[in-house]
């Protein structure tokens, strides 16, 4: 899927480049300041109610409502045909399987890490409960509905069960993300078991579904600036100067999450795993940290992560070729941990108290979401968002931290791409025999 990830990351890049981001970021700035100057001249003056409930309320939700309705299509797509290329390269299926379990076993640490950061510095807490109450009302039907629904949901052990879906229809139209996803992993498999002409069209039929929804949340995205500002002049209109500083500490535990997994797990794996000294890794991969970094993309970034597992890490070529390019959609630790703060902050933002059990949802979710989550910028907003309404948390909540993403993604894309060499290092390494043994006919 490289050239095809390219020219998809080449459509997409106006999601997170240059003018757009600009509008964005003003979008987020212009609303805050009106928002905290009409909280500041008139708090609670019945104007600000009928400015949310008439205008920028439905602005907000018009852009939320487009998002959703792309998400099904491009989280399905995007799915099952990741699954689906991990067994493409036949001689290369014991190292899928181990890119699997490798994947699935990081993001797991992974998200527990952002999870207990979370949950230890709650850095949503202390908001005033009833303006929360209020926005939460204001929700409209939507929120309300989606609370409403998330509070029926079964318990325990009927709440595992659930996640197989008896319908995958119905549970597409009750946004039961982890019963479709469910059913995209199965389709998925499916599709790699049967490999015939007709099931190679499917696949690149599905593709083709991929390509579109990512176009189209790229034009979605066009209405960024105006949501934004709606967005936020509607919360900090209700909240305050408190915003502010709720919006800092979110900011400081995403990079602090991060920044465990890049300086604690990863030295850890290397060190452990494949045998090579941290320092030196860190130092040969500088060039795809940059350009990661700079491009909030893992899919750019994917030639120059290619080269250097070459050129500096001297990892074998079959391997670190066939780990990157899977590892550059489906192997994104950094978009898992974001994910998992930005729900549980938000979920303490607007005061919605998660169960042990939810967390667990959300932990499930957040690691299949880092399978299914495109590596462009900007690529995990939809899954947020869907995610923030599957567990009852208003999903306009997405405005507040929409302001302050192009800099997380940067972040959180450095560790996508930097977790991909860690992966393709220790695969190698593990891999020996494999890559030594000569072909079996
Ligand atoms: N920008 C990220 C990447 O390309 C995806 C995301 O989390 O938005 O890896």
């Amino acid at each position: 899927m490289s050239s095809d990830a390219e020219q998809i990351a080449q459509e997409a890049a106006p999601i997170g480049h240059g003018r757009l981001q600009w509008r964005i970021l003003m979008g987020f700035v212009l609303g805050l300041a009106a928002g905290l100057l009409a909280y500041t001249l008139s708090p609670g003056a019945p104007w600000i109610d009928t400015v949310v409930t008439y205008i920028t309320g439905p602005v907000g939700q018009v852009f939320l409502r487009l998002l959703f309705m792309l998400v099904i299509p491009l989280l399905f797509s995007a799915l099952v045909v990741g699954i689906a290329e991990m067994g493409e390269i036949r001689a290369l299926r014991a190292i899928g399987l181990r890119t699997l379990l490798y994947t699935v076993i990081v993001s797991s640490i992974a998200v527990a890490i952002s999870l207990a950061c979370v949950n230890l510095l709650r850095p949503g807490d202390g908001v005033d409960p009833a303006a929360a109450r209020d926005l939460l009302a204001q929700g409209g039907e939507g929120a309300a509905s989606i609370v409403a629904a998330s509070a029926e949901s079964d318990a325990g052990v009927n709440q595992l069960v659930a996640i197989v879906p008896s319908n995958v229809i119905s549970a597409m139209a009750e946004n039961d993300i982890l019963a479709v996803m469910f059913f995209a992993l199965f389709f998925g498999i499916g599709l790699l078991l049967v490999q015939t002409p007709r099931t190679g069209q499917l696949k690149d039929a599905i593709e083709g579904v991929f390509e579109v929804a990512m176009r189209l949340i790229g034009l979605v995205i066009q209405l960024a600036p105006i949501a934004i500002f709606c967005f936020m002049f509607n919360l900090s209109a209700q909240f305050g100067w408190d915003l502010l500083a709720k919006l800092a500490a979110y900011v400081g535990v995403v990079v602090l999450a991060l920044g465990l997994q890049m300086f604690g797990v990863f030295p850890a794996l290397l060190a452990l795993v494949a045998r090579k000294s941290p320092l030196a890794f860190f130092r040969e991969t500088r060039e795809a940290s940059v350009m990661a970094f700079s491009t909030a993309s893992s899919n750019a970034t994917l030639p120059t992560a290619l080269r250097i597992a070459d050129s500096e890490l001297h990892l074998p070529p079959n391997i670190a070729r066939f780990v990157l390019t899977i590892g550059a959609t489906a192997n994104q630790n950094g978009t898992a941990m974001f994910e998992g703060v930005t729900v549980l902050f938000l979920a303490q933002f607007f005061g919605v108290e998660l169960t042990l059990l939810d967390q667990l949802f959300v932990m499930l979710v957040c690691i299949l979401a880092g399978i299914g989550t495109a590596g462009v910028p900007g690529g995990s907003l939809p899954v947020v968002a869907l995610i923030l309404a599957g567990v009852g948390v208003p999903p306009q909540g997405i405005g507040l931290i929409l302001g302050v993403d192009r800099f997380l993604d940067m972040c959180r894309t450095t560790l996508n791409v930097v977790g991909d060499l860690v992966a393709a290092q220790v695969i190698s390494a593990t891999s020996r025999e494999v890559v030594a043994a000569p072909p079996t006919g």
